[in-house]
């Protein structure tokens, strides 16, 4: 399975409109975060984890040819707004795309975008989804996909774990019957929003003890705002975790 950090920003991205921090006018590349999601390939199949709203940006830039399925993490605007810019590989896939999530998630999301639900026909074109409630494990494309609840501050939502690998974006902390779902990875993905703490997101400092108890082979965090400098922060942690940033890519063997 080949990963690849399509968007590794909080919810505002990085920069920041108006923002007159150094991070924010770094030349680092790496310090360019767009909104957080990932994109996953196996057997020739393109799976998003969320739509984010920079979802065009990041198709372009990753030459992503093909999406044969989306699994979304929670409807917080950041992982939902670039849905409509699906409707591309709608049509030179001439097909709807699955979409799964947890039926809160969905209905969220149909309330968000209503065009696309209403039966009406419309006048031009939308995007074409088949959206798929989940309340446990299920097959896609031969793989096991374990939905993982987390708790996003007081509301709870789903990360997830495909074979050896596990992304779990927005979450302040992870429930003791999660906790289990996670042994024997190899690469785990966390929130690590910025240092100070936060009400509903990982500090750095929080995931650094969570990937010291999860024990990964390799842990990357994601959804970092631009407190967190690429160079500086990853200097000063383990080297095996690492910050993830737009455009990495890894390949996991299993
Ligand atoms: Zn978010
Ligand atoms: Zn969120």
């Amino acid at each position: 399975m080949n990963i690849t950090f399509l968007g590794t920003g909080t919810s505002a991205g990085i920069p920041v409109i108006a923002c007159p921090c150094e991070v924010c006018h770094s030349t680092d590349t790496r310090n360019r975060r767009t909104r957080a999601s990932v994109l996953l390939s196996w057997k020739s199949k393109n799976v998003l984890i969320d739509t984010s709203t920079d979802l065009r940006a990041q198709a372009l830039r990753e030459h992503i040819s093909h999406v044969d399925a989306i699994l979304y993490t929670h409807s917080h605007a950041d992982h939902i707004l670039g849905l409509d810019d699906i409707r591309p590989f709608n049509f030179w896939q001439k097909s709807a795309i699955p979409m799964y999530g947890r039926p809160e998630t969905l209905s969220h999301i149909r309330r968000a975008f209503p065009y696309i639900f209403e039966s009406s026909s419309a006048l031009s074109i939308i995007p074409q989804v088949e959206d798929f409630e989940i309340d446990g494990p299920f097959k896609l494309f031969d793989m096991d996909i374990l939905p993982v609840p987390i708790l996003h501050g007081p509301n709870e939502i789903i990360g997830y774990r495909i074979g050896r690998f596990a992304y779990l974006t927005d979450f302040k902390s992870i429930p003791p019957s999660s906790v289990s779902l996670l042994a024997d990875l190899d690469v785990l993905v966390l929130d690590a929003l910025r240092r100070r703490p936060h009400p509903t997101h990982s500090s750095l400092d929080d995931s650094i003890a969570w990937a010291r108890r999860l024990k990964p082979g390799r842990t990357y965090f994601t959804h970092m705002c631009h407190d967190l400098d690429h160079e500086s922060t990853e200097q000063a942690l383990p080297p095996d975790i690492r910050l993830a940033y737009d455009g990495l890519q890894i390949v996991l063997e299993s």
